[in-house]
């Protein structure tokens, strides 16, 4: 059976069709999938029973479970999800300001080993389908019965490593006809995968892109980031410049400041000569310790002086709000999970 939130909606035409249908009706289910979100085709009303059945037979709803909801001091919410192959992964709802922003997973585990995300260290599982991202966004907005304004891909897994499905979410997600989540809302996070980076810059979507930058040399970059092994900090720069010199768009950088690792005036110094000129944004994240690593996160102090280093040296910097830290929602805390080992 075909995820039938794999489709975006000229897709889904073509499919319709070849079910001998008209291909308004493709208009119509995309309309109760998207807008009225229904769980189920027999809620699709202005449909036959016929064409219900047809639907029913060839095309999955994929609508996950909701094993287990936290809740933060903070209003964070974490779901974890049951998608329906024995696995589990971790959504979190985040509440800010300007509306509510939703954390995607798009693989199930990493392969990218970065030393200080919990992320790493379980087997990698698989990349998730583009329903499957779409559909952690629906879950959720069913489960709250409200709208969500903005996506971050900062959940569990590597976006750029299953570039075509991420790519193929956030159409879905952006279709007018249906989320309408505009890009400008959407921001996608890579640990560095440099041809991608050119590939996304082609892509003409007006979604940010975010960099996890984290240290400004290759050794220390290298010791945190296995992925700098591949493509060195120089590739990467160069494939960001290209990329704002194509996109005429701003990057914005995370960079995790952890406690005499990569936080001093040294390292602040290094990241303003690495960025001066620059069309960006440094977003500076408190690092979250994770079982078993090495890093601790910097002190307040350190990480202001840090910010305002930047600040008055012309690299536009803020501070990461921490949220849901409590319930281990927080940047690098998300896991994949076994169903098997629910009870831990
Ligand atoms: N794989 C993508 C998406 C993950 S996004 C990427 O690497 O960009 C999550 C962001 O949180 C990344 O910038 C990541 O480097 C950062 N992060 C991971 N572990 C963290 C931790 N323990 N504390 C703070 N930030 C962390």
């Amino acid at each position: 059976m075909k995820n039938i939130k794999n489709f975006n909606l000229e897709e889904l035409k073509d499919e319709i069709e070849g079910l001998g249908e008209k291909k308004y009706r493709a208009e119509q289910i995309f309309k109760w999938i998207y807008v009225d979100k229904v769980k189920d085709f027999d809620e699709m009303t202005n449909l036959s029973i016929e064409l219900r059945n047809k639907l029913k037979e060839k095309y999955t709803m994929c609508n996950f479970k909701i094993i287990r909801k936290q809740e933060s001091s903070d209003g964070t919410e974490k779901y974890l999800f049951d998608v329906l192959d024995g696995n589990a992964i971790e959504t979190v709802l985040m509440e800010y300001h300007h509306g509510k922003t939703i954390c995607v997973s798009s693989q199930i585990g990493c392969k990218m080993g970065c030393k200080f995300c919990a992320s790493t260290g379980i087997k990698f599982g698989r990349n998730l389908e583009a329903g499957e991202i779409v559909e952690q966004i629906l879950a959720v907005e069913q489960d709250i019965q409200e709208n969500i304004s903005n996506i971050v891909f900062m959940g569990i897994g590597e976006p750029f490593d299953n570039y075509d499905n991420v790519m193929k979410a956030i159409r879905i997600i952006n279709n007018q006809k249906g989320l309408n989540i505009g890009a400008r809302h959407i921001s996608v996070s890579t640990s560095g995968l440099v041809p991608k980076i050119y590939d996304f810059a082609n892509e003409d979507l007006q979604c940010t892109l975010s960099i996890s930058l984290h240290a400004t040399n290759d050794q220390k970059r290298s010791s945190m980031m296995p992925v700098n092994n591949m493509y060195n900090l120089e590739q990467l720069m160069q494939a960001c410049k290209d990329y704002i010199a194509k996109t005429n768009k701003r990057i914005s950088f995370e960079y995790a400041l952890a406690k005499d690792n990569n936080d001093n005036l040294e390292d602040a110094k290094a990241l303003v000569k690495l960025l001066k000129g620059m069309l960006c944004h440094v977003n500076l994240i408190p690092i979250n310790k994770i079982e078993n690593g090495k890093y601790i996160k910097s002190t307040n102090e350190n990480i202001i002086k840090f910010r305002d280093y930047l600040n008055e040296n012309g690299i536009v910097a803020t501070i990461r709000r921490e949220l849901g830290s409590d319930i281990d929602a927080a940047c690098g805390q998300l896991r994949r999970k076994n169903l098997k080992d629910q009870e831990e």
